[in-house]
């Protein structure tokens, strides 16, 4: 059984390597560790949500433990929490629907209307989202 030797490959044309080739870009979470690449060229300035301390990050998740932990603990610290959450969400993104917010805190819209007014009346939301188009 004579093994003909299968036709030349076709010559491989290697894309050459461009100096100055920006690599991938990953963030590390310094309090739970967990971290988060993006290819070169797909990076954000920052995760979605990520927070710098210092010189150090903390993710989105780590945060809102963070202000729900500040807000309540226990089962009575229950609503505090859930309110943290919503204003921290609400603040954070301002291009969220109530229904999103809602999700993320598991509750209802209402639940988060009503903190979004309340943001509003003490000014630290703008009156309406006219700006958007
Ligand atoms: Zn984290």
């Amino acid at each position: 059984m004579a093994q003909t030797k299968s036709k030349a490959k076709t010559k491989k044309t290697a894309t050459p390597r461009k100096p100055g080739t920006k690599r991938s870009r990953s963030w590390r979470c310094s309090s739970c560790d967990m971290s988060v690449s993006f290819e070169a060229g797909k990076a954000p300035k920052k995760p979605d949500g990520w927070s710098k301390r210092g010189s150090k990050w903390l993710c989105l998740r780590c945060r809102r433990e963070e202000v729900m932990d500040k807000a309540g603990q226990g089962p009575e610290g229950w609503a505090s929490r859930r309110h943290a959450l919503i204003e921290f969400e609400l603040l954070r993104d301002r291009e969220a629907t109530e229904m999103e917010i809602a999700k993320r805190a598991s509750c209802s819209t209402a639940v988060v209307r009503k903190v979004r007014a309340a943001l509003r009346e003490a000014g630290k939301l703008p009156e309406s989202t006219a700006s958007r188009s």
